[in-house]
């Protein structure tokens, strides 16, 4: 079911899909976007150091932490949060301008932006968790990926536990474990979202039309 010819056809979703550390985000985030041609990254601003292959304005804004605060004192910010004692925050601009075009918006932000997020953008925002198959296995694949110095590894599984109880804040909530499963499962849960009512004001219209043309 498709909106009339030049018509925003529905308002965009606020996808936020949410981990601990480790547990396959940024790769599910991926696959995610290289999928949906309508979804797009909300880049965030964060204090935190690039990793090897980062780039500034692609994966993150790299803010030094005057710079960051310099962002939520403009109001800059549709949320922001402390992780791993470093500073993290969704830019807004971006964020309104897509969802009123009818386009999709994927986070990659943590539990503390997800609540802020459907505070400020009630009836947006679809929210998934993804939990690791077990504790062992999230540890592994901190290291596979290779990114991050000893030190990091063992605050981000110190910090998982909290995260994980994190999980009934969340409408949707997936174990990552078949990485390819959990891509279709996420992309289903976005294409349901899709079509929600309240996403698609022009309904009323059409269905006025359908009832006043009796049916024909
Ligand atoms: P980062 O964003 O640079 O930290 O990248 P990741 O550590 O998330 O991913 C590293 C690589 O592993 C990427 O090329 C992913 O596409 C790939 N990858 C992610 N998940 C899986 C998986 O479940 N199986 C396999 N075989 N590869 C994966
Ligand atoms: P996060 O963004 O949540 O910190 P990543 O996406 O960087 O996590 O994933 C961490 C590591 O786990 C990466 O090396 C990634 O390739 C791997 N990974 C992600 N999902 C799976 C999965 N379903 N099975 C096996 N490995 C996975
Ligand atoms: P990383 O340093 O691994 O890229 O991200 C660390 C954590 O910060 C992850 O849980 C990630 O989801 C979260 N994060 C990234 N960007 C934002 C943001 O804009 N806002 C909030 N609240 N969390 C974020």
């Amino acid at each position: 079911m498709t909106a009339p010819e030049g018509a925003i056809s529905r308002r965009g979703v606020c996808l936020v899909v949410a981990a601990p550390s480790g547990a396959g985000k940024s790769s599910v985030s991926r696959a995610l976007l290289a999928a949906e041609p309508e979804l797009s990254l909300s880049v965030s601003a964060t204090t935190r150091a690039p990793r090897p292959g980062e780039a500034d304005g692609v994966h993150y804004h790299f803010r030094d932490a005057a710079g960051f605060q310099a962002m939520v004192d403009a109001g800059e910010m549709l949320e922001h949060a402390e992780v791993f004692g470093r500073r993290y925050g969704t830019p807004r601009a971006p964020v309104e301008a897509a969802l009123a075009a009818g386009r999709d918006v994927l986070f990659d932000i943590d539990w503390q932006g997800h609540l802020q997020l459907r505070e400020r953008l009630p009836g947006d925002v679809e929210g998934v968790f993804l939990l690791p198959p077990g504790m062992a296995e999230l540890e592994r694949r901190l290291r596979a990926r290779g990114q991050d110095p000893e030190p990091e590894i063992a605050r981000r599984m110190a910090a998982a536990r909290g995260e994980i109880s994190r999980w009934t804040d969340f409408g949707h909530v997936l174990v990552n474990r078949d990485f390819d499963e959990t891509v279709a499962e996420v992309r289903a849960i976005l294409r349901a979202a899709r079509t929600r009512r309240e996403r698609q004001p022009w309904l009323a219209g059409f269905v006025a039309g359908l009832l006043g043309d009796g049916g024909g």
